[in-house]
């Protein structure tokens, strides 16, 4: 097609979509999800992506006409557009990748339920996504029919709870869990409030981030009765990119918040979309403006053809160290890493503390802010000493002149 035509023929499709009369009904933006074949009607795709589409042989392609219409249809590096159109990487599969790098499956006591941690657990609820995330660490059961959790299997998960009362808090997860009916979050969030042990519940969806509308008043009434005294209800959703910040998104977490709900954020560093401090603090400022917190910022898992999408394990603490002292603390996330094999996540934070000096029983700081080295002392009466790392003597010897500390502040 002539280039020309092709853009405008691509700008008159999106605006057309735009202009539909059901465009904020969540049921219409799932049954009209741009999925692989039509995604040229609403991108300039590039021969790669054409062949990133064909290929794709992980999780279903296609993304609410809400979600795609953020993404830019002439720029392949647009943020967005990375996250719903397959790259050829994808198919490009590395030796150390594996498709459960946590061991979900493993850790699964029964159809659905996930084990990592003894008080907690993960219920898989459903294999529905409003976009089908490229980066997604779930892709090996996220759209496949067979894992679909029928209400029998629910059934089975829930007398598992009950059997095991040391289990104080459920993590509904997916797939997204706010794309099934109203009935059915019915059905999961009154069993669970019937189990006298359960007392967290913690719902993972990225509609908050995909499909803003589906947080209606009838779904925020279903929430709120069951956010009660029994079980107390929070929601994590997964923005990464600054623009996906909208005022659509801000009024569903209004909604959710008003419905008792507290909302955090977790994101993925992802290479070349947001594995920058600048973005990172863009994405964590607007999501305060918008009334969620930062949680988690995770390192990327090593899922098959995650290559495109992975950065370095020092990005994570750049990211961190850029953004400390330029935001409040509620807008920085922990950075994480899930542990290949099922170890659990760890948190982890660039080099601020620089060990123990006995002599002098000072501890040593690097401040964030301003780069400068700070002591502080430990209390006179401790016996921890053997606890902590020793201070590097070379450096404090080069640094001792320059140290601030209680007595010098000024
Ligand atoms: S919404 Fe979540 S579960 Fe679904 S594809 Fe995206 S990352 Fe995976």
């Amino acid at each position: 097609m002539n280039p020309v035509t092709e853009t405008e023929t691509i700008l008159a499709t999106r605006k057309k979509l735009k202009e539909y009369p059901q465009w904020n009904s969540w049921k219409f933006q799932l049954q009209n999800r741009i999925k692989r074949e039509n995604l040229q009607n609403y991108f300039v795709l590039t021969e790669e992506e054409k062949k990133g589409i064909s290929n794709s042989i992980r999780l279903n392609v296609g993304a609410t006409p809400y979600y795609t219409l953020l993404a830019d249809p002439f720029d392949p590096n647009c943020p967005i557009r990375r996250t719903i159109i397959p790259g050829v990487g994808e198919t490009v599969i590395s030796p150390e990748e594996s498709p459960d790098p946590l061991h979900e499956e493993r850790l699964s006591p029964v159809k659905g339920l996930t084990r990592m941690y003894d008080d907690r657990v993960l219920l898989f609820s459903n294999q529905e996504c409003s976009v089908y995330c490229r980066h997604c660490m779930r892709g090996r059961k996220v759209s496949f029919n067979e894992e679909r959790m029928d209400k029998d299997d629910l059934d089975t998960a829930f007398t598992y709870l009950k059997e095991h009362p040391e289990i104080s808090d459920v993590v509904i997860s997916g797939g997204d869990p706010l794309n099934l009916s109203d009935a059915r979050i019915d059905y999961i969030l009154s069993n669970l409030e019937q189990i006298p042990s359960i007392k967290i519940c913690r719902i993972g969806t990225r509609n908050l981030v995909t499909l803003p509308m589906r947080i209606t008043e009838e779904l925020c009434k279903i929430i709120e009765a069951h956010n009660n005294d029994n079980l107390s209800i929070f929601c994590n959703t997964h923005f990464n990119h600054p623009n996906e910040c909208t005022s659509e998104s801000k009024s569903a977490i209004l909604r959710l918040i008003k419905a008792g709900v507290s909302v955090g954020n977790q994101c993925v560093i992802l290479k070349g979309i947001n594995d920058s401090g600048e973005i990172m603090l863009s994405l964590h400022r607007k999501l305060l403006e918008m009334r969620v917190r930062a949680y988690y910022m995770y390192d990327p898992e090593i899922i098959p053809g995650s290559r495109g999408f992975r950065t370095p394990l020092a990005k994570g603490f750049e990211i961190i160290e850029y953004m400390r002292g330029k935001i409040a603390g509620m807008g920085i996330p922990q950075f994480v890493n899930d542990l290949p094999g099922g170890g659990g996540k760890i948190t982890m934070t660039p080099k601020w503390y620089y060990g123990f000096h006995q002599e002098s029983r000072q501890h040593l700081f690097k401040s964030a802010l301003r780069g400068t080295y700070h002591v502080s002392p430990e209390p006179i009466d401790s016996n921890y000493d053997e606890f902590y790392e020793k201070v590097d003597l070379s450096l404090w010897e080069k640094v001792k002149n320059d140290l601030k500390s209680v007595h010098n502040a000024k």
